[in-house]
């Protein structure tokens, strides 16, 4: 198997350089080549597996001779005994039509875990095999620095440096960082922003001399082997629910583009689905363009599901580069118009072409609460804002024809309820409580450093801490 870079102008890649490298040095995103595709008799050959055997049999395909298969497999198992549900991702069925499809049964109670926890482990053990350390160095407003944490925790190859605004993320989101306790693991909360918390990182990976040093890596949303570990569960709920002899719809709340782009994978492998329906929130880029066909940027509003609060979907990127017929010449030329004036648009033929399996609702607060106090009349579920942002749009989506009665309909449950206590609580009068192994997540004791921000005294923490070769001293102050 090969990956190509959207830009065509990075090298050519097997799978572990891949997955080691991220972004393509053209500043591109990596595809595969050609997408690995599926018999009907062997999507039948699907149903019922257990979500590790469906898991290694989606991805075995993506990793050409790069692991052993039965490694593969005991890693794959290892990931997914992680998470507190059996089904690892279990459907839930909350309409004649309509079901949930489960992702928050991870240790960080977010989708994300159901990749970061493979990607941990793969980058392990490639880096063991090469002999090889990596420092993980990230900013994050809250969401995604837990499930990162929790992906490079106890990995031996790994060292992970993770920076918070303090005082400025939720207590929740603040606890399930600082409460892992691991040695290699470093929360430092600036005295600063989110914005200044990513200033230092960009700062940081711009410098050659400090990232050669220490091997300076991401483990962010553009890494194929994420969007890899993502199609596993739209293949596992369309075989649940009749593939391959009836096609299924999904509806997934995204702001980068990353989870609903893998659900475009399951499809290009031979899954039969019928509809993709992006759910966008008050920051709603993506709506506009699969209106328009312009991508256009506007300023970022803090809306109740912050995790979809951004203006640049980095991952359709890849959706593009199709929409292009993969002429990475044209793709490159569009994405530097798109970075010098904020925006670009789409031939009407290409409009068309992403119209015919896409469509796109937006939720405003309003509407995000009025759909999480609606499920919860119905159907006795408390859902998370963002899962509600799904939900609106899975319902309009119905309600327009644009999905027909005869398709189910699965609506991504992107985060437990509990993660977002306020919003949650304020729509229903209910306090959703965290799952029992978190119950105690309050009381435990945190570790965190507190820096200035300030770039010298940042990096200099980190060159102290970070373990650069087999033989470094190490300590966690
Ligand atoms: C990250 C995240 C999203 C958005 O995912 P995309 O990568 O933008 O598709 C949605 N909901 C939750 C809870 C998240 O953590």
């Amino acid at each position: 198997m090969r990956y190509i870079s959207t830009r065509g102008a990075a090298p050519v890649l097997g799978f572990e350089e891949t997955l080691l490298t991220g972004l393509a040095r053209d500043g591109g995103l990596y595809v595969p080549e050609s997408w690995p595709t599926f018999t009907s008799d062997e999507v039948r050959g699907l149903a019922g597996l257990s979500y590790p055997e469906l898991a290694a049999r989606v991805m075995l395909p993506f990793l050409g001779d790069a692991i052993d298969p039965d490694e593969f497999r005991g890693l794959v198992a290892d990931t997914y005994a992680t998470f507190d549900h059996a089904a690892v991702t279990p459907l839930v069925q909350l309409d004649h039509q309509l079901w949930l499809m489960e992702l928050f049964h991870g240790p960080t109670l977010a989708f994300k875990d159901v990749a970061l926890q493979l990607l941990g482990r793969l980058f392990d053990l490639l880096l063991a095999r090469r002999n090889h350390r990596i420092t993980v160095v990230g900013a994050t407003s809250g969401d995604t620095g837990s499930a990162a944490i929790e992906a490079c925790r106890e990995r031996s190859h790994l060292d992970i440096f993770m920076l918070h605004p303090l005082d400025r993320t939720s207590a929740i989101q603040r606890r399930q960082m600082t409460t892992v306790l691991a040695d290699n693991v470093y929360n430092i909360a600036i005295q600063g922003t989110f914005d200044d918390c990513q200033d230092l990182v960009k700062a940081m990976f711009g410098d050659p001399d400090f990232r050669d040093r220490l091997h300076v890596s991401a483990v962010n949303s553009i890494n194929w082997a994420r969007i890899m570990a993502q199609i596993v569960y739209y293949v596992g709920a369309a075989v649940t629910l009749g593939a391959p002899e009836r096609a299924v719809a999904f509806t997934v709340p995204t702001g980068n583009f990353g989870n609903i782009y893998a659900a475009y994978g399951a499809r290009a492998m031979g899954i039969p689905i019928e509809r993709l329906v992006v759910g966008s929130n008050s920051n709603d880029i993506l709506t506009r363009f699969f209106r328009s066909g312009v991508m256009a940027t506007a300023p970022v509003t803090p809306t109740l599901s912050p995790s979809m609060d951004i203006q640049i979907s980095s991952n359709f990127e890849r959706l593009l580069f199709d929409l292009y017929q993969r002429d990475s010449l044209a793709l490159a030329d569009v994405m530097r118009r798109f970075r010098a004036s904020g925006s670009y648009s789409v031939a009407p033929n290409q409009l068309e072409t992403a119209g015919a399996l896409f469509a796109a609702y937006r939720a405003d607060n309003d509407q995000t609460q009025a759909a999480i106090a609606e499920t919860w009349r119905r159907t006795g579920q408390l859902i998370d804002p963002h899962t509600a942002v799904g939900l609106h749009a899975a319902r309009m989506a119905r309600s327009e024809g644009v999905v027909p009665d005869a398709v189910p309909m699965v609506t991504l449950a992107c985060a437990h309820p509990a993660k977002f206590p306020d919003a949650v609580t304020a729509a229903t009068g209910v306090h959703p409580a965290l799952p029992e192994r978190l119950a105690d997540l309050a009381t435990r004791p945190e570790r965190l450093t507190v820096l200035p921000n300030d770039l010298g005294t940042v990096q200099a923490f980190i060159l102290r801490h970070a373990r650069l070769g087999e033989a470094q001293p190490r300590g966690n102050a």
